[in-house]
C-alpha cells in the first residue's frame, strides 16, 4: 500500500534529526525540519533556523515567525494549513547564510519535502531560499512577482527578518503579501520561466 503523506514526511523529519552530512549539526541544539499541513497547498521557505527555532526544533517561532504568523492571519490563511521551512535544518552558528556546500548536503530533504506535500505555491522567503528556485536573479529584482515553474507557483517575497530591520521592506512585504490568497486562488497570472537545468534532477521535483 502506498505510504500516507504523513508517514514520509515523519521519515524524512527522522533522517534530518540524525543528518551530519555538513558541519552544522555540531553547534545546534535541535534539527529543524519544517512543520505544518501534510496537504498545504503553499509553502513557505526560509534561509536556516535562528536563535529560537534551534531552541525549540521548530521553524519561525522567533521575531521573524512572529512576523510572517501576522502576516498569515491578516491575509486569511491559518498557520496549520500551510508548510513552513527552510532550506538549511540547522542553524548555521551566529544566524551567518547558510556556505554553497551546506545548502548542497541540505537540499535533498527540501526537494523530498516538496515532493510528498506537493505545493500548488512555493513562497521563497529571501535570497537563499530564491536561489535554489530561480538562479540567476536576486530577491530585491523579483519579490513580489509570481512565477510558473514546471507545475508550480513560485512567489519570492523578502525574508520577514529584513522586514524587522527596515521599515521600507516591511511595508512592501505586507502590500505583497496580500497578493497570495490570489494567488492561491489561481487569480493571478504568474510569469512563465524556462525551467533552469543546471541541476535535472532537483528541478524535476519542482
Ligand atoms: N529565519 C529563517 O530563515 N528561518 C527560521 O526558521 C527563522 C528565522
Amino acid at each position: 500500500m502506498e505510504k500516507k503523506k504523513e508517514e514520509l514526511l515523519a521519515q524524512i523529519e527522522h533522517v534530518v534529526q540524525v543528518c551530519r552530512n555538513c558541519r552544522l549539526w555540531r553547534a545546534a541544539t535541535h534539527a529543524v525540519p519544517g512543520e505544518g499541513s501534510p496537504n498545504a497547498t503553499v509553502m513557505f521557505i526560509g534561509e536556516g533556523p535562528g536563535y529560537h527555532e534551534d531552541k525549540l526544533g521548530r521553524p519561525f517561532v522567533g521575531r521573524a515567525g512572529a512576523f510572517l504568523d501576522r502576516l498569515l492571519s491578516r491575509n486569511g490563511i491559518r498557520r496549520a494549513d500551510v508548510f513552513i521551512t527552510n532550506v538549511v535544518k540547522h542553524r548555521p552558528p551566529d544566524n551567518r547564510a547558510p556556505m554553497k556546500d551546506e545548502t548542497r548536503a541540505c537540499l535533498p530533504f527540501l526537494m523530498q519535502q516538496i515532493k510528498v506535500i506537493n505545493p500548488k505555491v512555493i513562497v521563497p522567503l529571501g535570497r537563499s531560499a530564491l536561489e535554489v528556485f530561480l538562479k540567476d536573479k536576486g530577491i530585491s529584482e523579483v519579490h513580489g512577482q509570481a512565477f510558473r515553474v514546471g507545475n508550480r507557483i513560485i512567489f519570492p517575497l523578502y525574508h520577514p527578518a529584513a522586514a524587522l530591520r527596515s521599515p521600507s521592506v516591511a511595508r512592501i512585504l505586507e502590500q505583497e503579501f496580500r497578493d497570495l490568497p490570489r494567488i492561491i486562488r489561481g487569480e493571478l497570472v504568474p510569469v512563465e520561466v524556462e525551467i533552469q537545468n543546471k541541476d535535472k534532477n532537483q528541478m524535476k521535483l519542482i
